[in-house]
């Protein structure tokens, strides 16, 4: 008869750790999405390609720093 009942606090148990975890997996994604969309632009220097928001951009050219933009200008 014991063994019934460790059977059922099992089974609840793991019911309760599954719905926990399916509930931590519905929360809203962390930002990291912001960057995956951000257009990537490319160096007029050394080629190297970085997001549009690190660039610099001068006289309708990117460059990854500004040693790279006074070399190219
Ligand atoms: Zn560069």
């Amino acid at each position: 008869m014991n063994k019934i009942v460790v059977v059922i606090l099992v089974t609840v148990l793991v019911v309760y750790l599954v719905r926990r975890m399916a509930a931590n997996r519905i929360q809203p994604p962390a930002k990291t999405q912001k960057k995956v969309a951000e257009d990537m632009v490319r160096c007029q220097a050394c080629g190297v390609n970085l997001p549009r928001s690190e660039a610099i951009l001068s006289q309708g050219r990117f460059y990854c720093c500004d040693e790279h933009r006074k070399s190219g200008a």
